[in-house]
Parts: structure tokens; sequence; C-alpha cells
């Protein structure tokens, strides 16, 4: 006999010693004290070199009654990648913009420092730049108390955080996205959030946090510039793919190749036109101007058409739209970077829920088209496929469970004469009310399947032989019991019925689907011997 809780077993027993093991004491008490060392700090850098002559240079003068008491933190956001120097009299101090090893420890979101008290001196604190010249923003500078200055900073790098570790996940969800279903467009997706990441990575200055991961100032600006068309053209690419503009306007999907090669353009520029790295920002702004005046009416006419892809595409891009919109010099400037951080976020994270909605509606048509495969197109009832597909399980759990199962052969008899009769379609007519007396009368778990012509096979699980002839006797006089009503009228229609039975505990051999199904048969033609209009049982195997 076969024996369910086989299976069962070996899973127990794993929870069991997992639960065990977490219950092994954990050496408690002992305090932890741990050396941790760092690299040796190898840059030297000379905060008393005069700046370079297109340095921008930013002096913040201190107050009428000059500085306070207790000291003055000043903090630089978003500086092109260089050398940021502060002075204040005598004292100067400086850090390199992508490098957190040389900037004040205590500040985490840019190059910081903090100058000693100095009570009612009047000197001005030079903060001293790279120049901003090639990017497409100015710097942002915060000052005043340390306190002040430390939790605002604490503040920005917490958003940070959050924003890279929403970013993250959402590469990852869409990553796995794609090794579920091979979806090129998922692929894109990831793509372009892991360039958008990086890109808003290195103009925030968290890229050099805890530690710097590109050393040079060049490298940093090469990055910069080519990440942001990169990342650019990915969103173009899954805005059109996704809300399926590209399918209503064709010529579209040509902007697709546009936009990657805006993206080779802008790292080929890099290398064979120096000078012209300035003009870079600027013509993307252009470019991504452009783009989306292109897209947005697009996206309404698609929203119009009652398109909802293209509303979850609008949801996506409105939030950086409003960031990098009117509020981008104004309002948003001091919180700029967190703002791009966090409205990418936003974008990923809809357009990640909209992908996934996109590849789950493919699932459900998938289904559906399956589902329409295994129907009968006459009858409704499940074709000679589905059979194929359902008894073979309902056989492993007949085994399984140690119960019984029945399968019965049902052929309507002398069904020739009455399509010679009365013509094929009055034959139909039979077929479908002969399925739907058969099906309407059967318990939930069993099924009737047109196994095809005028023969039907019905799945009785847990039935053993005498309830399973019970049924067919009941089924049998469904049909002889009450005319067929057609369009000429009544016609009396009776069918033969042959009955196998798979025991609990028969051969496996001797259970297989077509042993059962030709047993059934037999059975059947048994019955036609005998006169039609009956039951017949099969001989067990
Ligand atoms: P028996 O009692 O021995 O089963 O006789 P029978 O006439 O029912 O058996 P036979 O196999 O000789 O004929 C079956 C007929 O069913 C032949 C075929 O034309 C008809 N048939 C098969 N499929 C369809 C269908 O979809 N619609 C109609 N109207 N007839 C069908
Ligand atoms: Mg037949
Ligand atoms: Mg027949």
């Amino acid at each position: 006999m076969p024996n369910p809780t086989r299976h069962v077993l070996p899973r127990l027993l794993a929870v069991i010693a997992m639960g065990l093991a977490l219950l092994v004491p954990s050496v408690a008490g002992a305090v932890s004290v741990q050396r941790l060392q760092g690299k040796p700090f190898a840059i030297t850098l000379d905060c008393r070199a005069p700046a370079p002559a297109d340095a921008q240079q930013v002096r913040i003068e201190a107050p009428p009654e000059g500085w306070p008491a207790w000291g003055q933190s000043v903090l630089v956001l978003d500086a092109p990648p260089g050398l940021v120097t502060f002075r204040r009299g005598d004292e100067a101090r400086c850090g390199l913009s992508f490098d957190a090893r040389s900037t004040d420890a205590r500040l985490r979101s840019g190059v910081g420092t903090q100058f000693s008290a100095a009570p009612g001196s009047r000197e001005a604190i030079i903060v001293t730049a790279p120049s901003n010249r090639w990017l497409g923003w100015a710097m942002t500078l915060r000052y005043g108390d340390p306190a002040a200055v430390q939790r605002e900073d604490t503040l920005r790098f917490a958003i940070r955080v959050g924003g890279f570790a929403i970013l993250a996940a959402m590469l990852l969800s869409s990553l796995l996205l794609f090794a579920n279903v091979r979806d090129r467009a998922s692929l894109v997706f990831a793509a372009t959030i892991a360039a958008y990441a990086l890109w808003i990575g290195l103009r925030t200055g968290l890229a050099a946090w805890p530690r710097p991961w590109i050393d040079s100032p060049a490298a940093v600006q090469f990055a910069i510039l080519t990440l942001l068309p990169m990342a650019l053209a990915g969103v173009w690419s899954v805005a059109l793919t996704h809300s399926k503009v590209d399918r209503v306007f064709p010529k579209l999907a040509v902007t697709h190749r546009l936009a990657g090669g805006l993206a080779v353009a802008a790292i080929v520029a890099w290398f064979v036109w120096p000078a012209g790295r300035e003009l870079v920002y600027p013509a993307l702004r252009g470019i991504a101007a452009a783009m989306l005046l292109v897209l947005l009416p697009l996206l309404v006419l698609a929203l119009h058409r009652g398109s909802r892809n293209a509303l979850a595409v609008l949801i996506a891009l409105l939030p950086p739209l409003v960031v990098v919109g009117p509020f981008y010099d104004g309002l948003l400037r001091p919180w700029r970077g967190e703002a791009l951080l966090l409205s990418g976020a936003w974008f990923a994270i809809t357009m990640t829920v909209a992908m996934s909605q996109r590849i789950g509606a493919l699932r459900q048509q998938r289904d559906r088209m399956r589902a329409l495969a295994e129907r009968d197109a006459l009858t409704g009832l499940p074709n000679r496929r589905a059979l194929a597909e359902v008894l073979p399980r309902l056989i492993d759990e007949a085994r399984a469970q140690a119960r019984p199962l029945a399968v019965v052969f049902v052929d309507l008899d002398h069904f020739k004469a009455i399509n010679d009769r009365h013509g094929h379609a009055v034959g139909d007519e039979v077929l479908v009310e002969a399925a739907r007396r058969l099906a309407d009368r059967l318990r939930g778990g069993e099924m009737a399947a047109r196994h095809g012509g005028e023969e039907f096979v019905l799945l009785l699980p847990g039935a053993d032989g005498q309830r399973a002839m019970a049924a067919a006797q009941r089924l049998r006089a469904a049909l002889a019991d009450t005319p067929f009503g057609t369009t000429v009228g009544p016609l009396s229609v009776t069918a033969s019925f042959g009955v196998a039975n798979l025991e609990p505990g028969a051969a496996r051999r001797a259970s297989s689907p077509a042993e059962l199904l030709a047993r059934a048969d037999a059975a059947m033609y048994r019955a036609k011997q005998a006169g039609r209009n009956r039951v017949a049982g099969s001989e067990p195997a």
C-alpha cells in the first residue's frame, strides 16, 4: 500500500532540527571588544596650494556680531569631483569630493569640515571648489551651528541610504523577473536602474562612502557624463515599450535606437572631443526636454484610448518630472540630490509593479489560451487532451490516498442513424444536450470529457465498483428516460456505459491511464452487445 506520509517525514525532521538549532544557547554576557584596522592613509593634500584659475570660490561672511563661541560646520554638496578647500584666516582644511577618507569624519553627505570656536572674529570662510562649467548644476553650501549641520547631514544620509536600498531592491527584482520570463524589457529596465543608481551615487558623493571606489576626478567626470545618457535612453525605452506607445505609433520604434545611440555618442564624444564636455549636460537637458515633449502627449493620447499601461508610465514619470521641472533651481535646490534619488526610486518602484503586472497579464492570457485548447468547441466539455492530462493525476492521487477511482466510457447508441435521418446539425444538438445531462449530474471533483465523436468519458474519484455502477445507471436513465428536445421535435436517445475501477492496491501495471480506458471501453462494448442502453462493469484486472 502506498504510504502518503513518506514525503512528509524528512521535511518534518528538518523543521524540528532547525527549531532545535535555534534553542542552542548563545554565549551571553561577555563584552565584545574588537580592533578594526583601516588601510594606511596614502593621500597627501596641500590645503594651502593656490586654487586653479578656473576654480569657483564662495565667501561666507561672518554675522555682524562675529562668529559664535561654539565653532562652525561647513558642508559642500554637489561639488564637482576634485579638491574642495576651506579657509578662515590661518585655518585651512580640504578634502576630495570623491574621496571619503579626506573629508571630515563627522559629515556623511558631502565635503565638510568644522572650524574651531573664534568668538567675535569676523573673518570670512572661503570655500574653493573645482570648476563646475561642465556640470549642469551649481553646488550647495550649508553652514552654521555644528549640531544643526550634522543633524541635517544625518537626515540627508538616511534618505540617501533608503533611496539606494529601494533602487537595489528594484534592480534585483527586475533581474529576477528577467531570469523568470526572459523578457527583454525587464533587462533594459534593470540596466536603466543600475545606470541611474550609479549616476546619482556619483553625483551626490555617496560613491565615496564609506570608501571611494573611483580614484580620479577625471574618471568620476567621465562616469557622471556618460551614465546619465544611458539612464535617459533606458527610461525612454522602458516608457515606450511598457506604454505600448511604440506599437500605436510604429515609427517611434526607431527612437529606441536613437536613444541608445545617444548614450554611445556621449561616451565617444568624451574621448574624441574634450572641449565638448561642457556641452554634454546642456545638450542632454535639451534632448531630455524634447523626449518628454514628444512622449507626454503620446502617453496622454494612449491613456485616452484606454491603455492602463500608459497610465502606469505617466504615474511613474510624474515625480521625476516635477523634480527636474520648475522647482529644480528653487524650492528643491538644497535637497535636489535627495529629490532626484527619491523620484528615481519612485520610478523604479512603480515601473517594477507595472512590469510584473504586465507579466501577470501575459500569464493569464496564456492560461486562457490553454483553457481554450483543452475545451471541446461543440459541447464545452474538457476534450481528450484535457482528459489525458487529468487522468494520470487522478490515478496518482488515488494511489497516494489509497482511495478508489472509476472511469466510465459512454457511447451514444445508433447515433449515426440520428445524423442520417435528421442531419448533422440535429446530431450536434443531441451531442450538446447529452453532454449537458451528463455534466449536470456529476458531483464536485468528478469530470466529464468528450473523448471524440459521440463518446464521452467520466472520471469518478473516490467511487468504488458499486458506487460507479450506480452512478452509471443514474446517468443512463438521465439520457434514456426523457426525450431530447431538438429542432425536429423530441428524440429518444440512449447510450451504453462501460465502467472500469481502480481498486486501492491494484498492481501498477494494471492501472495505467491507457489500461483503465481500454477496460472501460471493452465494458462499454459488452453493453452494446448485450443490447445497448445498459451499463456493464469490467472484469477486475
Ligand atoms: P453504436 O450504437 O454502435 O455506437 O452506433 P453509432 O451509430 O453510434 O456508432 P458509429 O461509430 O457507427 O457512428 C458514430 C457517428 O457519430 C459517426 C459520425 O458521423 C458521428 N459523429 C462524430 N462526431 C460528430 C459530431 O461532432 N457531430 C455530429 N453530428 N456527428 C458526429
Ligand atoms: Mg462510437
Ligand atoms: Mg455510438
